[in-house]
């Protein structure tokens, strides 16, 4: 006759993929009619496979090597942080092209404004002279929408007009001169919030590439 504890310690030695001292055929015959036993059994189990990679008859199977179980969880991260950061840069990109569109567009009734009979000539070369601000602002957001990188220059020429147009904009309400140009400075203020998405998407914390050079290897 056997007791629990020779069981048990068998049961123990099994999971630790050792040699348990008792024949298998016994240790299993005392398990299948000792609650005791086999509740020891159970639990032992859970605990292990809690724990570390222990097979469902109790063996257990370490990898051949953790690290590899490491970085392949790790690289999974890295691989579902670069697809979304290409998600972000092709959003991005749309949003450029789209808004280099409307500068052309905008460019283009600036020209077609300055063509009037009636027009005075100082006023047509403001007109076409916008137009060419326009265009320029256009190439450059096509230009970022390629290199992401060259994205803090852009946005420092749209942050100043911004900021310029917004300034002469106060200035014109308060003098009550003119109504303020609410497209114009949505557009600026869209395209620059535009850039700083794109600039974001391209370099911001999620960029697995400059966390993987950041750390060792
Ligand atoms: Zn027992």
């Amino acid at each position: 006759m056997i007791s629990h504890a020779e069981v048990q310690a068998a049961l123990s030695a099994r999971i630790d993929g050792e040699e348990a001292g008792l024949d298998k055929a016994v240790v299993d015959a005392h398990l299948a009619h000792c609650p005791e036993c086999a509740s020891f059994w159970e639990r032992s189990l859970a605990l292990s496979r809690s724990l570390s990679f222990v097979e469902a008859d109790g063996s257990m199977s370490p990898p051949e090597d953790l690290s590899d179980v490491i970085y392949a969880g790790v690289e999974t991260e890295f691989r579902k942080l670069a697809s979304r950061r290409l998600l972000g840069l092709s959003i991005g990109r749309v949003i450029l092209g789209v808004l280099a569109v409307l500068y052309i567009v905008w460019a283009g009734q600036l020209v077609a404004g300055s063509g009037g009979a009636d027009m005075d000539p100082e006023m047509a070369s403001l007109l076409i002279g916008a137009a060419a601000v326009r265009v320029g602002i256009a190439a450059a957001l096509l230009l970022v929408a390629w290199k992401p990188n060259q994205i803090p220059g852009v946005l420092l020429i749209v942050g100043a007009m911004f900021g310029f147009t917004i300034g002469f904009a106060v200035l014109d309400a308060v003098s009550g001169e003119a109504t303020a140009p609410w497209l114009h400075l949505g557009m600026l203020l869209f395209t620059s919030a535009a850039l700083v998405f794109m600039w974001v998407a391209d370099r911001g914390p999620s960029n697995p590439l400059r966390t993987l050079s950041a750390g060792p290897q």
